[in-house]
């Protein structure tokens, strides 16, 4: 979605402030909740602090992690497919229906949506809907995989989607290369944050652990499984020191709960699977689509997104770097980059800055703002005296 685009919905948006109100009391009384569940901590602050230490741990030996958790894999039900994109994972799920002559039902987990970014479902005969008494292959979402263990973690608050698993003849299911960590250990711990700050919950209502080491044993898995392990852009973002921490993120949703531009533009004006400052943030990588980069933009910088992160992410620090990669990656228009310049040279130097009078800078403010300022707010106008002619004067030093 283009810079333009956006902005069309967000005015779009806010033509009925009811959306708005709506939306502030959800995510209000979403909020309320979220801190009633984190009273169940006997540390808040420090089950934050372990929490992002762990998941850098598991990001910092992610191929390592992957490759033990796909070894113990080996001669069990459970096969693991590895897919760069999402038309190779869509491939391969097609491939799989076509084998077993099944048809395939998806939930609308963000990772499948992910798949689906180019609406080939229906080219595949892959569908929303389940008849859960036929026979069918589900394709959901795994939140982590634990590689100590080799068990792929399904956290739901819906029991559709668990029902959806339960019946189903062959499951599918989908995660991107960040959900691998080390053991259970760190599982009890993320997983606590995620329903605490997703659902408002200290616990999820249903937790499903697959495990294939198990199959000589009576209670082996019954029916054949898959997992598709995604990339999608994310090793781009693996290998970008910087902001690599990113993948911490557990999709809590609680940075775009306490977001003032998601609040203002409403999750579709975003137009991509991931919204809020985390959207912001991916959505570039993950789509492989570099005009989404206006996205990192659309956010104040005011750190409440960093404030509420159960993983202890620096969001606005990201976006900040962000919007300087864009700059660097030329994907700002010519125009704002004259403006910065222009504006860059002026505030340089004190004689530059005092030429012209408050009407003058005014006019040149709003000839040059005028665009990006828009029409939704007044254009503040500039003081008679500026800050050093206002200290001289108070501080006695004469002009
Ligand atoms: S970035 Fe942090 S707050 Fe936002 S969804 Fe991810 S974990 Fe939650």
């Amino acid at each position: 979605m283009e810079k333009q685009e956006f902005i069309n919905k967000v005015d779009q948006y806010l033509i009925d402030p009811e959306n708005i109100k709506k939306q502030a009391a959800i995510n209000a009384k979403l909020n309320r909740q979220v801190d009633l569940a984190k009273t169940f901590f006997d540390k808040y602050d420090l089950a934050l602090q372990r929490s992002s230490y762990i998941k850098n741990k598991a990001l910092e030996n992610t191929d390592k992690l992957l490759a033990n958790f796909e070894f113990d894999l080996n001669n069990t039900k459970i096969k693991v497919i590895w897919a760069t994109d999402a038309a190779n994972a869509m491939n391969e799920i097609a491939a799989l229906s076509k084998s077993y002559a099944l048809p395939v039902y998806f939930d609308d987990a963000q990772i499948i949506k992910e798949l689906d970014k180019d609406a080939e479902s229906a080219a595949l005969n892959i569908s929303k809907t389940a008849d859960v008494k036929s026979n069918f292959i589900a394709l959901t979402k795994a939140d982590f995989l634990v590689a100590d263990s080799s068990s792929i973690i399904c956290l739901n608050h819906e029991t559709k989607a668990k029902q959806i698993q339960g019946n189903a003849a062959v499951q599918i299911f989908v995660c991107g290369i960040d959900a691998v960590i080390q053991s259970y250990n760190d599982l009890e711990l993320i997983a606590a944050l995620q329903s605490t700050n997703k659902y408002g919950e200290p616990t999820h209502a249903n937790i499903s652990i697959y495990n294939g080491n198990k199959l000589n044993e009576d209670d082996a898995l019954k029916e054949d499984l898959y997992v598709i392990i995604l990339d999608n852009g994310r090793s781009q973002i693996l290998a970008d020191h910087e902001q690599r921490s990113v993948l911490n993120c557990i999709h809590c949703n609680a940075c775009s709960r306490s977001c003032p531009v998601a609040l203002f533009s409403g999750e579709k004006a975003y137009g991509t699977v991931y919204t809020g400052p985390y959207g912001a943030l991916v959505s570039h990588h993950i789509e492989n689509n570099s005009n989404l980069t206006h996205l990192a933009f659309a956010s104040t910088l005011c750190s409440k997104c960093n404030d509420v992160c159960p993983m202890n992410i620096n969001i606005s620090a990201f976006l900040a770097y962000s919007r300087r990669n864009a700059v660097k990656n030329k994907c700002v228009s010519k125009t704002e980059n004259l403006t910065i310049y222009f504006w860059k040279n002026a505030v340089m130097k004190r004689s530059n800055m005092d030429k012209g009078g408050a009407k003058v800078k005014g006019f040149m403010f709003k000839q040059m703002l005028r665009k990006a300022w828009g029409n939704k707010r007044e254009m503040p106008t500039v003081a008679h005296k500026s800050f050093n002619q206002l200290w001289r004067e108070r501080k006695d030093f004469g002009n």
